[in-house]
């Protein structure tokens, strides 16, 4: 153990307690990466010490001693991220939140006080108690508060509500020098001064660390249907998006899948997908007051779909066939993890999807790969699976992704539109943000950070 780490274990016992401040290896095993896929996981260092504090008080203290010998510092949630955002890189502090994981709703407000390290299953459930919805469904039901707001994910059903940013109105954050800090709250609007809330809201772990938040619940809609609709062409699928939002209907969540991932995820699940027409499917969920509200709506697609050719939907009623077609999406990428190099979210505006999902169908018979594409379409952003071959990475996997950025980024549309930065993605955002972006974001993060403390050599290129 190097002389700084080793000189601060005693302060962080003291402020922690013995038993929550762990230098074993084997006891930190599972904190030192992420979701990323293993070929380009970045490896976690040698000398770190996991603290997991109680209190925002208790992340202060951590965070002054941290500031005052310049050890860097990591904030984790669930480790669910995809970009190695959370990985210790370099020799320091582990801070995991996990201890500070309550949840209170006040109901008067329609809002959750959730403590950063409760997890997502946490506040679905704190909801459903208080006969309360929190709609967003980020696929891994094991990310933390903290991870969701310092990632703004998304996830399936953000068409209707938006994303974790739409949700959040109130954070406590604890600054890398110390500070305990309140912005926003129990509020719709605030209007007072630069928005600071909505500035660490997808910060990735750089500027501040968040321990608690207020969140946005909804009042539960009394109805809800699943339609499964199949078309025999991309084209017809991905056509009928813009249609449907068009149309008035907003759905909670449109999502676009080949039926050959659908079937792969069904089978990693020893299930059978129960759609078997169409090559390209629609999973659509609507959502209600009433069922006459949900029928017409559900009327309303179902004539936009025939439209545009696509063949007889199936209607999902009861919340077991519901959630079973949920977690076969939701599955699709555990299913392909194994055979998977990378994951990209490149995002366009909704009316470029088509020509998106045209330019990766190039790209794949350029190179002769397997590009499985499917994603939120109803939020003009998709998920895009590199995969090896035969077992093996191929020399040209970065050109792949270069490509599939490219298109992306010439379409009006961004290289990632959930899954962050990290550390994976610090290469492209050299490549595809202006210097002025990089400079104005680096002069954000020096005012936050004076001393570079906090998650280091993530988000941001070096120099
Ligand atoms: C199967 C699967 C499906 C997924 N689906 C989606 C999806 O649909 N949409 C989507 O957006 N993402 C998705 N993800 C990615 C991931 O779940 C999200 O990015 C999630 O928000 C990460 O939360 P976490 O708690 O796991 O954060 P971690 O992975 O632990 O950390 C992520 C980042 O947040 C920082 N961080 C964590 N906690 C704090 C804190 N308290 N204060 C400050 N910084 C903190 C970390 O330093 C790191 O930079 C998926 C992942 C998997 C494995």
């Amino acid at each position: 153990m190097t002389r700084k780490i080793g000189d601060i274990i005693k302060d962080l016992e003291d402020i922690v307690g013995q038993e929550w401040a762990i230098t074993e290896r084997e006891y930190m095993e599972s904190y030192l990466r992420d979701e990323t896929p293993e070929s380009l996981r970045p490896p976690a260092a040698e000398d770190l010490i996991l603290v997991k504090p109680s209190s925002a008080e208790e992340v202060s203290r951590i965070l002054k001693v941290a500031n005052q010998i310049l050890v860097p510092v990591f904030p984790v949630g669930g480790r669910t991220g995809l970009v190695g955002g959370c990985v210790p890189t370099e020799p320091g502090i582990i801070l995991s939140l996990e201890r500070m994981n309550k949840i209170e709703v006040d109901k008067e407000n329609l809002m959750a006080i959730a403590e950063a390290g409760a997890t997502l299953a946490d506040l679905i459930e704190a909801a459903e108690n208080a006969d309360l919805f929190f709609p967003l469904h980020p696929g891994d039901e094991g990310a933390q508060i903290g991870g969701l707001i310092s990632t703004n994910a998304g996830g399936v059903r953000a068409v209707k509500y938006g994303v974790m940013r739409n949700y959040v109105k109130g954070v406590e954050v604890v600054l890398p020098t110390g500070e305990i800090l309140n912005f926003g709250g129990l509020l719709i609007k605030n209007n007072t001064g630069y928005d600071l809330m909505h500035l660490v809201i997808g910060n990735e772990g750089t500027l501040c660390v968040i321990t608690k938040a207020m969140i946005k619940l909804y009042p539960k809609s009394g109805y809800s249907v699943t339609l499964v609709l199949p078309f025999d062409s991309r084209a017809d699928a991905i056509g009928a998006v813009p249609k449907i939002l068009q149309s008035g209907v907003i759905p909670l969540a449109i999502e676009y899948v080949g039926i050959k991932e659908l079937n792969q995820a069904a089978e990693h699940l020893s299930e059978r997908w129960p759609v078997q027409t169409g090559s390209a499917q629609l999973i659509i969920i609507l959502s209600g007051s009433s069922e006459d509200e949900v029928y017409s709506a559900c009327e309303k697609i179902s004539e936009i779909a025939e439209g545009n050719n696509a063949h007889e939907a199936l209607i999902a009623e009861t919340r077991e066939e519901q959630e079973r077609i949920l977690r076969v999406r939701s599955n699709i990428y555990t299913a392909l993890k194994p055979r998977m190099i990378d994951i990209l979210d490149v995002t366009v505006p909704m009316s470029r999807l088509g020509d998106l999902v045209n330019a990766i169908e190039k790209i794949a018979e350029k190179y002769g790969v397997y590009l499985p594409v499917y994603g939120h379409a109803g939020d003009g952003n998709l998920h895009i699976h590199v995969m090896k071959e035969d077992g093996k990475v191929p020399n040209y996997v970065n050109e792949i992704k270069n490509d599939i950025y490219s298109a992306g980024v010439r379409l009006g549309g961004v290289i990632t539109g959930e899954h962050g930065i990290g550390k994976l993605r610090i290469g492209e955002i050299k490549k595809f943000l202006t210097e002025k972006e990089i400079s104005l974001m680096k002069e954000i993060k020096r005012i936050f950070d004076p001393n570079n403390i906090l998650n280091p050599g993530k988000v941001l290129p070096s120099g």
